[in-house]
Protein backbone atom coordinates (compact mmCIF):
# COMPACT_ATOMS: atom_id res chain seq x y z
CA UNK A 1 0.00 0.00 0.00
CA UNK A 2 1.78 3.59 -0.52
CA UNK A 3 -0.56 5.82 0.24
CA UNK A 4 0.12 7.78 3.63
CA UNK A 5 -2.67 7.00 6.02
CA UNK A 6 -4.47 10.35 7.55
CA UNK A 7 -4.97 9.05 11.36
CA UNK A 8 -8.38 11.30 12.15
CA UNK A 9 -8.47 9.55 15.69
CA UNK A 10 -5.07 11.42 16.24
CA UNK A 11 -5.76 14.13 14.77
CA UNK A 12 -8.99 14.29 16.78
CA UNK A 13 -7.16 13.82 20.09
CA UNK A 14 -5.40 17.09 18.71
CA UNK A 15 -7.88 19.38 17.82
CA UNK A 16 -10.09 18.25 21.88
CA UNK A 17 -6.20 18.97 23.40
CA UNK A 18 -6.14 22.60 21.70
CA UNK A 19 -9.95 22.76 22.35
CA UNK A 20 -9.03 22.21 26.33
CA UNK A 21 -6.31 24.36 26.59
CA UNK A 22 -8.35 26.94 25.01
CA UNK A 23 -11.15 26.59 28.09
CA UNK A 24 -8.46 26.26 30.46
CA UNK A 25 -7.69 29.93 29.28
CA UNK A 26 -11.31 31.13 29.19
CA UNK A 27 -11.91 29.86 32.39
CA UNK A 28 -8.76 31.04 34.11
CA UNK A 29 -8.61 34.36 32.11
CA UNK A 30 -12.59 35.51 31.60
CA UNK A 31 -14.62 33.37 33.85
CA UNK A 32 -15.91 31.91 31.08
CA UNK A 33 -17.33 28.28 30.61
CA UNK A 34 -18.26 27.08 27.28
CA UNK A 35 -21.48 25.10 27.54
CA UNK A 36 -23.17 23.05 24.41
CA UNK A 37 -26.60 21.63 25.26
CA UNK A 38 -27.53 18.33 22.92
CA UNK A 39 -31.19 18.15 22.33
CA UNK A 40 -32.53 14.28 22.40
CA UNK A 41 -36.20 13.55 20.68
CA UNK A 42 -37.12 9.90 21.48
CA UNK A 43 -35.37 6.84 21.69
CA UNK A 44 -33.18 5.77 18.25
CA UNK A 45 -30.54 3.75 19.95
CA UNK A 46 -27.65 5.38 17.83
CA UNK A 47 -28.83 8.83 18.20
CA UNK A 48 -28.13 7.69 21.57
CA UNK A 49 -24.88 6.67 21.90
CA UNK A 50 -23.87 9.93 19.60
CA UNK A 51 -25.36 12.10 22.17
CA UNK A 52 -23.75 10.47 25.05
CA UNK A 53 -20.64 10.26 23.61
CA UNK A 54 -20.68 13.85 22.82
CA UNK A 55 -21.62 14.65 26.28
CA UNK A 56 -18.40 12.83 27.80
CA UNK A 57 -16.65 14.58 25.47
CA UNK A 58 -18.03 18.13 25.87
CA UNK A 59 -16.96 17.05 29.66
CA UNK A 60 -12.96 16.34 29.23
CA UNK A 61 -12.38 19.48 27.32
CA UNK A 62 -13.66 21.58 30.38
CA UNK A 63 -16.88 23.00 28.92
CA UNK A 64 -20.47 22.36 30.29
CA UNK A 65 -23.18 19.88 28.97
CA UNK A 66 -26.61 20.10 28.89
CA UNK A 67 -28.98 17.26 27.85
CA UNK A 68 -32.44 17.28 27.33
CA UNK A 69 -34.14 14.19 26.29
CA UNK A 70 -37.68 14.77 25.11
CA UNK A 71 -40.25 11.87 24.66
CA UNK A 72 -40.74 10.49 21.41
CA UNK A 73 -44.02 12.21 21.34
CA UNK A 74 -43.38 15.40 22.00
CA UNK A 75 -45.10 18.60 20.60
CA UNK A 76 -43.60 20.71 18.30
CA UNK A 77 -44.57 23.71 20.35
CA UNK A 78 -42.92 22.12 23.38
CA UNK A 79 -39.76 21.68 21.60
CA UNK A 80 -39.41 25.42 20.21
CA UNK A 81 -40.11 26.49 23.43
CA UNK A 82 -37.50 24.98 24.61
CA UNK A 83 -34.71 26.18 21.91
CA UNK A 84 -36.07 29.74 22.74
CA UNK A 85 -35.13 29.15 26.55
CA UNK A 86 -31.69 27.48 25.23
CA UNK A 87 -31.56 30.61 23.08
CA UNK A 88 -32.24 33.39 25.74
CA UNK A 89 -29.65 31.10 28.33
CA UNK A 90 -26.37 32.73 28.54
CA UNK A 91 -25.03 29.93 30.14
CA UNK A 92 -25.43 27.94 26.90
CA UNK A 93 -23.22 29.02 23.99
CA UNK A 94 -23.80 25.75 21.46
CA UNK A 95 -27.19 24.46 20.74
CA UNK A 96 -27.11 20.83 18.93
CA UNK A 97 -30.64 19.12 18.02
CA UNK A 98 -30.02 15.47 17.54
CA UNK A 99 -31.30 14.40 13.80
CA UNK A 100 -33.24 12.43 12.37
CA UNK A 101 -36.25 14.13 14.46
CA UNK A 102 -39.36 11.71 14.91
CA UNK A 103 -41.30 12.49 11.63
CA UNK A 104 -44.17 14.33 12.99
CA UNK A 105 -41.59 17.35 13.80
CA UNK A 106 -40.71 19.95 11.12
CA UNK A 107 -36.75 19.58 10.82
CA UNK A 108 -35.94 22.69 9.02
CA UNK A 109 -38.44 25.01 11.36
CA UNK A 110 -36.89 23.46 14.42
CA UNK A 111 -33.57 24.01 13.08
CA UNK A 112 -33.88 27.40 12.02
CA UNK A 113 -35.36 28.51 15.26
CA UNK A 114 -32.05 28.00 16.87
CA UNK A 115 -30.18 31.18 17.20
CA UNK A 116 -27.93 31.02 14.21
CA UNK A 117 -24.48 32.14 16.45
CA UNK A 118 -25.37 28.89 18.47
CA UNK A 119 -26.11 26.96 15.80
CA UNK A 120 -23.00 24.50 15.88
CA UNK A 121 -24.50 22.09 13.99
CA UNK A 122 -24.16 24.84 11.29
CA UNK A 123 -27.45 23.78 9.18
CA UNK A 124 -29.63 26.84 10.29
CA UNK A 125 -30.19 28.89 6.73
CA UNK A 126 -28.38 31.83 8.04
CA UNK A 127 -24.82 29.95 8.10
CA UNK A 128 -25.77 28.47 4.94
CA UNK A 129 -26.23 31.47 3.40
CA UNK A 130 -22.81 33.09 5.15
CA UNK A 131 -21.05 30.18 4.19
CA UNK A 132 -22.02 30.09 0.53
CA UNK A 133 -21.28 33.95 0.45
CA UNK A 134 -17.53 33.60 2.14
CA UNK A 135 -18.41 35.10 5.44
CA UNK A 136 -17.77 34.28 9.19
CA UNK A 137 -20.41 31.36 9.94
CA UNK A 138 -20.59 28.05 11.86
CA UNK A 139 -19.41 26.08 9.79
CA UNK A 140 -20.58 22.37 9.98
CA UNK A 141 -18.62 19.92 11.33
CA UNK A 142 -17.99 16.56 9.36
CA UNK A 143 -17.27 19.06 6.36
CA UNK A 144 -15.26 21.45 8.97
CA UNK A 145 -13.20 18.15 10.20
CA UNK A 146 -12.48 17.47 6.52
CA UNK A 147 -11.01 20.85 5.76
CA UNK A 148 -8.51 20.87 8.88
CA UNK A 149 -7.24 16.96 7.69
CA UNK A 150 -7.16 18.52 4.01
CA UNK A 151 -5.30 21.92 5.10
CA UNK A 152 -3.20 19.86 7.61
CA UNK A 153 -1.88 17.31 4.86
CA UNK A 154 -1.43 19.84 1.87
CA UNK A 155 -0.78 23.06 3.68
CA UNK A 156 -2.71 25.41 0.66
CA UNK A 157 -5.39 23.70 -1.08
CA UNK A 158 -5.15 26.96 -3.72
CA UNK A 159 -5.25 25.45 -7.42
CA UNK A 160 -6.25 21.25 -6.94
CA UNK A 161 -9.01 19.91 -8.27
CA UNK A 162 -11.60 18.66 -5.99
CA UNK A 163 -14.63 16.75 -6.63
CA UNK A 164 -16.98 16.20 -3.70
CA UNK A 165 -19.04 12.92 -4.36
CA UNK A 166 -22.40 13.69 -3.25
CA UNK A 167 -24.14 16.51 -2.43
CA UNK A 168 -26.20 16.76 1.12
CA UNK A 169 -26.96 19.78 3.27
CA UNK A 170 -24.76 17.91 5.74
CA UNK A 171 -21.87 17.02 3.98
CA UNK A 172 -21.36 17.52 0.25
CA UNK A 173 -22.57 21.15 -0.17
CA UNK A 174 -20.82 22.80 2.68
CA UNK A 175 -17.34 20.56 2.10
CA UNK A 176 -17.87 22.19 -1.83
CA UNK A 177 -18.36 25.73 -0.58
CA UNK A 178 -15.03 25.12 2.04
CA UNK A 179 -12.98 24.10 -0.52
CA UNK A 180 -14.61 26.89 -2.99
CA UNK A 181 -13.13 28.66 -0.03
CA UNK A 182 -9.89 27.79 -0.24
CA UNK A 183 -9.31 28.32 -3.74
CA UNK A 184 -10.06 24.45 -5.32
CA UNK A 185 -11.63 23.72 -8.65
CA UNK A 186 -14.48 22.61 -7.24
CA UNK A 187 -16.95 19.57 -8.94
CA UNK A 188 -20.04 18.34 -7.03
CA UNK A 189 -21.10 15.04 -8.47
CA UNK A 190 -24.08 13.03 -7.84
CA UNK A 191 -26.42 10.15 -8.44
CA UNK A 192 -27.13 11.64 -11.76
CA UNK A 193 -23.36 12.83 -12.60
CA UNK A 194 -22.35 11.16 -15.90
CA UNK A 195 -19.08 9.08 -16.46
CA UNK A 196 -18.48 9.50 -12.96
CA UNK A 197 -15.40 7.45 -13.24
CA UNK A 198 -13.97 10.00 -15.09
CA UNK A 199 -14.75 12.82 -13.24
CA UNK A 200 -13.47 11.40 -10.01
CA UNK A 201 -10.17 10.42 -11.95
CA UNK A 202 -9.21 13.81 -12.47
CA UNK A 203 -9.33 14.61 -8.88
CA UNK A 204 -6.12 15.77 -6.37
CA UNK A 205 -8.89 15.65 -3.62
CA UNK A 206 -11.72 13.39 -3.61
CA UNK A 207 -13.86 13.42 -1.04
CA UNK A 208 -16.32 10.75 -0.96
CA UNK A 209 -19.88 11.38 1.08
CA UNK A 210 -22.73 9.14 -0.21
CA UNK A 211 -23.45 6.23 1.65
CA UNK A 212 -22.39 3.42 -0.64
CA UNK A 213 -20.28 0.49 0.70
CA UNK A 214 -17.12 0.87 -1.39
CA UNK A 215 -18.18 2.29 -4.41
CA UNK A 216 -15.19 4.09 -4.97
CA UNK A 217 -13.08 1.67 -6.24
CA UNK A 218 -8.87 2.30 -6.92
CA UNK A 219 -9.07 2.51 -10.71
CA UNK A 220 -10.94 5.34 -10.32
CA UNK A 221 -8.59 7.40 -8.53
CA UNK A 222 -5.97 9.49 -9.97
CA UNK A 223 -2.15 8.45 -8.62
CA UNK A 224 -1.04 10.70 -5.57
CA UNK A 225 -4.24 12.34 -4.90
CA UNK A 226 -5.56 12.99 -1.33
CA UNK A 227 -8.74 10.70 -0.53
CA UNK A 228 -11.16 11.17 2.53
CA UNK A 229 -13.71 9.02 3.03
CA UNK A 230 -17.08 10.40 4.91
CA UNK A 231 -18.84 7.10 4.47
CA UNK A 232 -19.84 4.82 7.48
CA UNK A 233 -21.33 2.03 6.11
CA UNK A 234 -22.23 -1.15 8.16
CA UNK A 235 -21.80 -4.40 6.24
CA UNK A 236 -21.83 -8.45 6.34
CA UNK A 237 -18.98 -9.96 7.64
CA UNK A 238 -18.81 -13.90 8.12
CA UNK A 239 -15.04 -13.73 7.76
CA UNK A 240 -15.59 -12.40 11.27
CA UNK A 241 -18.55 -15.30 12.42
CA UNK A 242 -21.96 -15.75 11.77
CA UNK A 243 -24.14 -12.51 11.84
CA UNK A 244 -21.14 -10.54 12.77
CA UNK A 245 -20.87 -6.72 10.79
CA UNK A 246 -18.04 -4.61 9.89
CA UNK A 247 -17.96 -0.88 9.00
CA UNK A 248 -16.75 0.48 5.68
CA UNK A 249 -16.22 3.21 3.74
CA UNK A 250 -17.99 4.51 0.58
CA UNK A 251 -14.31 4.12 -0.96
CA UNK A 252 -12.96 1.04 -1.53
CA UNK A 253 -9.72 1.31 1.15
CA UNK A 254 -7.53 -1.96 0.18
CA UNK A 255 -7.47 -0.93 -3.73
CA UNK A 256 -7.65 2.97 -3.42
CA UNK A 257 -4.85 3.04 -0.88
CA UNK A 258 -2.39 1.68 -3.10
CA UNK A 259 -2.65 4.34 -5.73
CA UNK A 260 -3.29 7.58 -3.47
CA UNK A 261 -1.01 9.69 -2.24
CA UNK A 262 -2.95 10.11 1.05
CA UNK A 263 -6.36 8.12 2.42
CA UNK A 264 -8.55 8.36 5.63
CA UNK A 265 -9.23 5.12 6.79
CA UNK A 266 -12.85 4.03 8.17
CA UNK A 267 -13.15 3.90 10.71
CA UNK A 268 -10.68 6.17 12.25
CA UNK A 269 -10.37 8.69 9.68
CA UNK A 270 -13.69 11.30 9.22
CA UNK A 271 -15.90 10.09 11.92
CA UNK A 272 -13.81 11.20 15.09
CA UNK A 273 -13.17 14.34 13.22
CA UNK A 274 -16.99 15.50 13.55
CA UNK A 275 -17.19 15.45 17.39
CA UNK A 276 -14.07 17.44 18.26
CA UNK A 277 -15.18 20.20 15.57
CA UNK A 278 -18.25 20.27 17.42
CA UNK A 279 -16.56 21.48 20.93
CA UNK A 280 -14.14 23.44 18.45
CA UNK A 281 -17.50 25.16 17.30
CA UNK A 282 -18.91 25.51 20.41
CA UNK A 283 -15.73 27.02 21.74
CA UNK A 284 -15.59 29.10 18.72
CA UNK A 285 -19.47 30.18 19.98
CA UNK A 286 -18.77 31.01 23.17
CA UNK A 287 -15.74 33.32 22.04
CA UNK A 288 -17.94 34.97 19.67
CA UNK A 289 -20.33 35.37 22.18
CA UNK A 290 -17.99 37.41 24.52
CA UNK A 291 -16.26 39.50 21.90
CA UNK A 292 -13.22 37.58 22.27
CA UNK A 293 -10.51 36.34 19.63
CA UNK A 294 -11.28 33.26 18.18
CA UNK A 295 -9.32 30.39 18.47
CA UNK A 296 -6.59 29.87 15.57
CA UNK A 297 -7.04 27.15 13.49
CA UNK A 298 -10.36 25.98 14.79
CA UNK A 299 -12.59 27.10 12.37
CA UNK A 300 -12.56 28.07 8.28
P1 LIG B 1 -27.20 11.53 1.85
O1 LIG B 1 -27.94 12.69 2.40
O2 LIG B 1 -27.91 10.23 1.67
O3 LIG B 1 -26.56 11.96 0.46
C1 LIG B 1 -25.91 11.03 -0.35
C2 LIG B 1 -25.46 11.69 -1.62
O4 LIG B 1 -24.81 10.71 -2.41
C3 LIG B 1 -26.59 12.27 -2.45
O5 LIG B 1 -26.25 13.55 -2.91
C4 LIG B 1 -26.73 11.28 -3.61
O6 LIG B 1 -27.06 11.88 -4.86
C5 LIG B 1 -25.31 10.77 -3.73
N1 LIG B 1 -25.32 9.45 -4.36
C6 LIG B 1 -26.10 8.39 -4.06
N2 LIG B 1 -25.82 7.37 -4.88
C7 LIG B 1 -24.86 7.80 -5.72
C8 LIG B 1 -24.17 7.21 -6.82
N3 LIG B 1 -24.41 5.95 -7.21
N4 LIG B 1 -23.26 7.94 -7.47
C9 LIG B 1 -23.00 9.20 -7.09
N5 LIG B 1 -23.61 9.82 -6.06
C10 LIG B 1 -24.54 9.12 -5.39
O7 LIG B 1 -25.93 11.17 2.74
P2 LIG B 1 -25.03 12.09 3.74
O8 LIG B 1 -25.85 12.44 4.93
O9 LIG B 1 -24.34 13.15 2.97
O10 LIG B 1 -23.97 10.99 4.20
C11 LIG B 1 -23.11 10.35 3.29
C12 LIG B 1 -22.31 9.30 4.02
O11 LIG B 1 -21.51 9.94 5.01
C13 LIG B 1 -23.13 8.26 4.76
O12 LIG B 1 -22.44 7.02 4.73
C14 LIG B 1 -23.14 8.77 6.20
O13 LIG B 1 -23.29 7.75 7.16
C15 LIG B 1 -21.77 9.39 6.28
N6 LIG B 1 -21.63 10.46 7.27
C16 LIG B 1 -20.56 10.39 8.10
C17 LIG B 1 -20.35 11.39 9.02
C18 LIG B 1 -19.15 11.31 9.91
O14 LIG B 1 -19.11 11.83 10.99
N7 LIG B 1 -18.07 10.68 9.44
C19 LIG B 1 -21.23 12.46 9.14
C20 LIG B 1 -22.30 12.52 8.25
C21 LIG B 1 -22.50 11.51 7.30
P3 LIG B 1 -28.52 12.53 -5.14
O15 LIG B 1 -28.52 13.84 -4.41
O16 LIG B 1 -28.53 12.67 -6.62
O17 LIG B 1 -29.51 11.56 -4.60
Amino acid sequence: MGAQIIDGKAFAAKVRGQVADHVARLKESHGITPGLAVVLVGEDPASQVYVRSKGKMTVEVGMNSYEHKLDADTAEADLLALIDQLNKDPAVHGILVQLPLPGHLNEDLVINSIDPAKDVDGFHISNVGLLGTGQKSMVPCTPLGCLMMLRDHHGSLSGLDAVVVGRSNIVGKPMAQLLLGDSCTVTIAHSRTKDLPDVVRRADIVVAAVGRPEMVPGDWIKPGATVIDVGINRIDAPEKGEGKTRLVGDVHYPSAAEVAGAITPVPGGVGPMTIACLLANTLTAASRANDLQEPEGLTA
